[in-house]
């Protein structure tokens, strides 16, 4: 798996709307992928500070926003 397959699978894995399968294929690119991992955790973190203020809807264009910002840094970083 790439990081570009990781990172667009990001949000089903967030979602928890993986298949076991896949979520183990997820989880073998992140043990060698420092890169996603730190994507995953603080793209998680981000969701749950929303959630945990009860905004359930992300704004509108975040989860955009978001992948974005993290494609930007995976063409520099990967
Ligand atoms: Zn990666």
């Amino acid at each position: 798996m790439t990081c570009t397959e990781f990172l667009a699978m990001l949000d089903d894995l967030i979602d928890d709307a993986v298949t076991p399968q896949l979520r183990a294929e997820l989880q073998e690119h992140l043990h060698g992928c420092d890169h996603c991992e730190v994507t995953l955790s603080t793209t998680r973190k981000t969701i749950q500070i929303y959630r945990s203020h009860e905004l359930y809807d992300m704004p509108s264009g975040l989860r955009e926003r978001l992948h974005a910002a993290i494609m930007a840094r995976c063409k520099k970083g990967c």
